[in-house]
């Protein structure tokens, strides 16, 4: 718990929390970004190429064995970052949670408006005849996922490089973060484009940046915080300032 943020929180009764990997790595979800010396001993292409719209295309065993080794993530529960986001949610304090994560946690945490702007690992469906499957579907095949049904292959409901975000969550995205009166932005650097440049619609009083590295928004920021978010959010501990 931080004395300033809590400060803020209690004045704010329409906030949008932007968040990104930082706000699950405390859930042991791994930044796929981040340098992993894993990456380099078992798959010949960076993740970025891996994680492709091509590569899925040209390459779908490698995609998939990739996708099933390091993008699902078994028995990972949220976090005190995601618990705090989800009561602040029940309180009426806080109205969306826009994040950058495909691991679901904040919809296991309680939340219910939660716009994932790169989509989910827990919905896949059929690109044939649209079938939906859970992740375990993913997680227990082998090679390439075939609809049952169909034939069709299986794809993750998850934004692959070269493809758009979708415009539903997007324009919700937008219109939560332009209506927030403080804008809290927790476990991003604010690197990754699109969906980093939507912190510009922001027109409310507070914004409140929690990230151990430093980003683009902390000179426009009333609070920055470089403190991992769960400690930041839980409402147990109190930290010295
Ligand atoms: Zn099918």
């Amino acid at each position: 718990m931080v004395p300033a943020l809590e400060k803020i929180i209690a004045e704010s009764d329409r906030i949008a929390f932007f968040g990104g990997a930082g706000v699950s790595t405390e859930s042991g979800i791994p930044d796929f970004r981040s340098v992993d010396g894993l990456y380099h001993q078992k798959y010949d292409y960076p993740p970025e190429t891996i994680l492709s719209h091509t590569f899925w295309e040209e390459n779908p065993e490698e995609f998939y064995r990739f996708y099933r080794d390091k993008l699902i993530v078994k028995g990972a529960k949220p976090n005190a970052a995601h618990l705090r986001l989800a009561k602040l949610e029940r309180e009426g304090r806080l109205k969306a949670i826009v994040t950058q994560n495909i691991d679901g946690l904040h919809q296991a945490a309680g939340s219910k408006t939660v716009y994932e702007l790169h989509g989910s690992t827990l919905r896949n469906y059929c690109v044939k005849c649209g079938a939906f499957y859970d992740v375990d579907f993913i997680a227990n095949s082998t090679g390439v996922p075939r609809c049952p049904k169909c034939g069709g292959i299986v794809k993750p409901d998850v934004v692959l490089y070269e493809e758009g975000l979708d415009e539903e969550v997007l324009s919700g995205a937008v219109s939560a973060i332009r209506k927030a009166d403080t804008l809290i932005i927790g476990g991003t650097s604010l690197v990754v484009y699109p969906a980093a440049g939507l912190i510009r619609y922001f027109r409310g009083r507070h914004l409140v940046v929690i990230n151990m590295q430093p980003t683009g928004a902390d000179a426009q920021a009333d609070l920055c915080i470089a403190k991992p978010i769960g400690q930041v959010l839980s409402e147990d501990v109190l930290l010295e300032d």
